[in-house]
């Protein structure tokens, strides 16, 4: 896997712009980070925890009827959906919640938009015994309801942000907050590979289980590496999950597929590769979404999970030099592409992973059926029948 520079740059992006309170809490972070890291018995719980709490490896499934039906490519699906929780963001949230119990520090702090991050983090600290605090916008609070309780049960304090548009960027900024007065008792809990260095570095490391079993996997069952990597990319975890142990195999392709909305010329969409312009965001330098005079412009998706404005600076680094492509699906292509893996798989699969597989279904035919794609299918659809609801 390609490194960072010491002060966690990939080329330009990355890094870590923040004032001197939080320089000091990541410098202890990122050396905590490094030797756990590299300490086998850290290693060797997380591994056992990902196999018998979250149920790990998940399997990677040939849709076999979803290839004879596109008329191309053989399509792979990881199935980070069958993870406990029902998304891949449980990989990240145990492998941080452990390092902070490792590091001594019992209250743990998130944020959270949609709400499957904080259920994510809520998890990991009432398995390991850990205080958990999420910070949500008020009006997200009402919007995600549903995950709002499942937090509360969890044992989690949920509190409610109504500062700015009570939304994610609000959130965020609270915890910061937090997390500059408290760091010294408190583990600052990141729920994508964005943020200040070592975040971004951190998150691919927990995620990059993804893709080191997909190439144990399709060695397994199709005797060579695949063709095409396809994931869905809001802030990037994911897909740089699956992307990253591939680096060096330059004969596999990875596109990275952003929430086009209704449209990019529309202006609602949360595109910060495709559509977005470069500079300091939430403490690290990537593209995001911004307005002419250089704001952070408001986003939109259909996929809460993919509606952030800034995306992880690996991604823009691989952006830049070519390694990765990225593109965009709307709206609507999201959800054909949902109803289509319902009906000829039984599977269905969460509007965000909808994007990779709305891609996929579009490449497909222009391939050969020797040719193979695997899209990483990053959580359920459960979460999303109520939206659902109201756009079929
Ligand atoms: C949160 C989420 C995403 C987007 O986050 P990344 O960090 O880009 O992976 C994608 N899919 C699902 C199911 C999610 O919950």
């Amino acid at each position: 896997m390609l490194q960072p520079t010491t002060t966690g740059f990939f080329g330009e992006f990355g890094g870590r712009f923040v004032p001197p309170v939080l320089e000091e809490a990541l410098a202890e972070l990122e050396r905590a980070f490094n030797y756990w890291q590299a300490d086998p018995s850290f290693q060797a719980e997380l591994r056992s925890m990902l196999r018998d709490y979250v149920g790990r490896p998940t399997p990677l499934y040939f849709a076999h009827r979803l290839t004879a039906a596109l008329g191309g490519a053989r399509i792979y699906l990881k199935r980070e959906d069958l993870n406990h929780t029902g998304a891949h963001k449980i990989n990240n949230s145990l492998g941080q919640a452990l390092l902070a119990q490792r590091m001594g520090k019992r209250r743990v702090i998130a944020e959270t938009g949609a709400g499957q991050h904080g259920v994510a983090t809520a998890t990991a600290c009432a398995l390991l015994g850990l205080e958990a605090v999420v910070y949500m916008g008020e009006v997200d609070m009402q919007r995600q309801a549903p995950n709002v309780a499942r937090m509360q049960l969890l044992g989690a304090q949920v509190s409610p942000v109504t500062k700015g548009a009570g939304t994610l960027k609000d959130a965020v900024d609270a915890a910061l907050v937090d997390y500059a007065n408290n760091a010294d008792s408190t583990f600052y809990l990141l729920g994508s590979a964005v943020g200040p260095h070592p975040y971004p570095l951190m998150v691919r490391e927990f995620q990059s289980v993804i893709g080191q079993e997909v190439r144990q996997q399709i060695m397994e069952s199709a005797g060579r590496l695949p063709d095409y990597l396809v994931a869905c990319v809001g802030g990037g975890s994911n897909a740089i999950g699956l992307f990253a142990p591939f680096y060096a195999d330059t004969g596999v392709r990875m596109v990275g597929v952003e929430a086009g909305g209704k449209g990019l010329a529309s202006g609602k969409h949360a595109a910060a590769l495709t559509g977005g312009t470069v500079g300091v965001i939430h403490g690290f330098c990537a593209y995001a979404k911004r307005d002419a005079n250089g704001e952070i412009a408001p986003t939109y998706s259909i996929a809460a999970g993919l509606d952030y404005p800034g995306v992880g600076p690996e991604h823009c680094f691989y952006k830049d030099t070519g390694r990765a492509s990225y593109t965009t699906v709307t709206d609507t292509e999201a959800l054909q592409a949902l109803q289509l893996l319902a009906r000829l798989e039984g599977i269905i699969p969460a509007l965000e992973s909808s994007h990779a597989l709305a891609y996929a279904c579009k490449l497909a035919p222009t391939l050969s059926p020797e040719q193979i794609i695997v899209v990483n299918l990053s959580g359920r659809g459960d979460k999303d029948l109520e939206s659902l609801q109201q756009f079929l």
